[in-house]
């Protein structure tokens, strides 16, 4: 295997074994709330199994060879450091929500407004995360399905439940919600006036 695809698989590992630590954290949490419906269900579809096995696939068969392209030389090693910087802000995010983390649109008993962290200036840190590894992944693999269908996947998802999720919020933090919207960005910092 080339070394910079083992570099994305050690990265990847990485990121599966964050997500996978925090979610045995959550397992026992009592929901307050699930706003779960058809669209959300649909695109964890579309986003979960793409997003996890066609790099998988790709790094351990030849069965996509035909959708490989030739990147430039350089692009693999922006995306080694956008990958770092995923990594890093995705590890933070679940470490700053604790057990008010969730793969879905739900709020779970006892649930707090985390405002601190990574969530002190941004709200949606871990979601910036996967766009920069989605990103990471389009530079690292030189392949259309392999490299970018996780970005186009998710770009889906954040669009269509960025707005849901923070309605939900307003429902249950109201005002709370409401004041740390006006003092933070959705993905960047929101810059003083
Ligand atoms: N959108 C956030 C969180 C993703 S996890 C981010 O990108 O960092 C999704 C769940 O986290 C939501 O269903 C909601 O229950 C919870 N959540 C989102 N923002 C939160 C916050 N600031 N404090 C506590 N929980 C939050």
């Amino acid at each position: 295997m080339p070394p910079l695809n083992i570099v994305f698989l050690v990265g990847f590992i990485v990121y599966v074994t964050i997500r996978g630590f925090y979610k045995q954290r959550t397992k026992g949490n009592q929901l307050a709330l699930s706003r779960v419906d058809g669209v959300e269900k649909a695109l964890l579809i579309i986003v979960i199994p793409g997003g996890l096995f066609l790099p998988l696939i790709y790094l351990f068969t030849p069965w996509l060879s035909f959708a490989d392209y030739t990147l430039p030389a350089f692009t693999p090693w922006c995306g080694t450091l956008l990958m770092i910087a995923a990594l890093w802000l995705f590890w933070r995010s679940h470490a700053d929500l604790g057990q008010n983390w969730s793969q879905t649109l739900e709020v779970r008993e006892g649930h707090q407004l985390i405002t601190h962290g990574v969530y002190r200036s941004i709200r949606h840190p871990m979601y910036a995360s996967i766009w920069f590894w989605c990103l990471a992944q389009g530079l690292m693999l030189p392949n259309w399905l392999a490299g970018w269908y996780a970005l186009i996947a998710f770009a889906l998802l954040y669009f269509i439940r960025t707005p849901r999720e923070e309605q939900m919020m307003r429902d249950i933090f109201g005002q709370q919600y409401v004041e740390y919207t006006q003092r933070t960005g959705r993905l960047l910092p929101k810059r003083a006036h």
